[in-house]
């Protein structure tokens, strides 16, 4: 049988009539194009301006879409999830650091959260940006294949050490680590690093998992690559497939810098080639484990009906589906119900450092035909079957 995704009993379970409430009016606001706009470029002045606008954004994104300002804060967020048998992906949501002492910083938090997650069984992953520990330019360079000079090589080891550390410590801890994909210009040596972090780590399972945005028209060619490549050096391959978060940041550059846009001409093209890459990763379980970082019911779906033709149980510890905390949970709540492992990205660190994250998923909610719609709707659908 195949999972649905419209019970708004399971999926709101975890939710007081409070919070959803609360959630009612976020996304109500957030439906406004206009005014989502207009609150994102506030936002950013008040923050230059260094006015206290710290209590407005906690008290309504920060809630709704971060588990705390601090690892015991997301703790219990992810406690109360786990109740209902979704797991959690710790986030240590901080970016836009750009300092050799910052990204040092970075890596003891790293590793306490691995350790702190260990000793919970409904924390099964932590996740990390490339970024958080080296600088972009740097990447951009390796990226572009510029020669480094002596202090860049130093500067490119040490995010290596620091990369390797924490794989390390979530291999002996048993918890694998989700390496974020970022914009395509600095790609190349985030996907080198993880593949060097999987050739050590994934011997006879996937401990670290590399992420293809499908959304570049290339990736569906390179997920296929990695896999001969794992193959051929005796390693699992960890798939995390997500379309992709920086579409028009992409299409700006390539207009501005004149090269050919790496992404695919259409939203059909991105999801036929996401549909696709799933399928490739349920047929090839043996060689690698899958983890399905959508909102999109429709991707979820398949996979599920790939594993039933497949027959491969529900509850294999190969395939992980996963959404963002504050979304989609009808899709989360839903398929754990019915026996999937689903864990949620729970993002959490300082109000102050989040906030980019925060005002994506802004931007990301704001159309009223899309995520939104689809929220509100069903926020409102269980708030009239709760009568509150
Ligand atoms: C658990 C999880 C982890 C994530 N991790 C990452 C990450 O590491 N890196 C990252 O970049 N993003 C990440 N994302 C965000 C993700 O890439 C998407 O931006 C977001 O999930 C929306 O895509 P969707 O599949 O959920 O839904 P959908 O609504 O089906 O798809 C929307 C997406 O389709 C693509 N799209 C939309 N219009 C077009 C068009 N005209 N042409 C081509 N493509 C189009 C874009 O990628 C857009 O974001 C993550 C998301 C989740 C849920």
């Amino acid at each position: 049988m195949l999972p649905e995704f419209d019970n708004t009993e399971v999926a709101f379970q975890y939710r007081s009539d409070k919070e959803l409430k609360h959630a009612r009016f976020l996304f109500s606001s957030m439906s406004s194009p206009m005014l989502t706009s207009i609150g994102i470029k506030m936002t950013g002045l008040a923050l230059s301006l260094h006015l206290p606008v710290k209590s407005i954004i906690k008290s309504t994104l920060f809630d709704h879409f971060c588990g705390g300002e601090t690892m015991e804060d997301a703790a219990k967020t992810a406690a109360v999830i786990s109740k209902y048998g979704v797991n959690t992906i710790l986030d240590y949501g901080v970016e836009g650091k750009e300092s050799e002492e910052d990204f040092d910083k970075a890596v003891p938090e790293f590793i306490k959260a691995i350790k702190y997650a260990s000793a919970n069984k409904n924390i099964p992953f932590i996740s990390l940006k490339i970024t958080g520990f080296a600088y972009f330019s740097l990447l951009d360079k390796i990226h572009a294949g510029y020669t480094l000079s002596k202090d860049e090589e130093a500067a490119w080891k040490r995010v290596y050490d620091r990369i390797d550390s924490i794989c390390k410590a979530a291999a002996e801890n048993q918890i694998m680590v989700l390496v974020d994909a970022e914009e395509s210009w600095i790609q190349k040596p985030v996907d080198d690093l993880t593949d060097m972090m999987m050739e050590r780590y994934n011997k006879s399972k996937a401990v670290v998992f590399n992420t293809f945005q499908l959304y570049r028209h290339d990736r569906l060619v390179f997920l296929k690559e990695s896999y001969k490549t794992a193959q051929a050096k005796g390693y699992q391959l960890g798939a995390k497939l997500v379309r992709g978060a920086y579409m028009e940041k992409e299409r700006a550059r390539a207009i501005e810098k004149g090269y050919p846009s790496p992404i695919q001409p259409s939203k059909e093209a991105t999801d036929k080639d996401y549909d696709e890459a799933a399928l490739f990763c349920v047929q090839h379980l043996e060689g690698l484990s899958l983890f399905v970082g959508t909102h999109n019911e429709a991707s979820c779906l398949k996979v599920a009906k790939a594993m039933l033709d497949n027959n491969i149980p529900v509850n294999t510890d190969k395939v992980f589906f996963s959404q963002l905390y504050g979304m989609s949970d009808n899709i989360s709540f839903n398929l754990s119900h019915e026996g999937y492992h689903v864990a949620k990205y729970l993002p959490y660190g300082p109000v102050k450092d989040v906030i980019p994250y925060l005002m994506r998923r802004a931007q990301e909610n704001t159309s009223v035909a899309g995520q939104t719609g689809r929220e509100l709707s069903l926020i409102k659908k269980e708030i009239k079957r709760r009568g509150i």
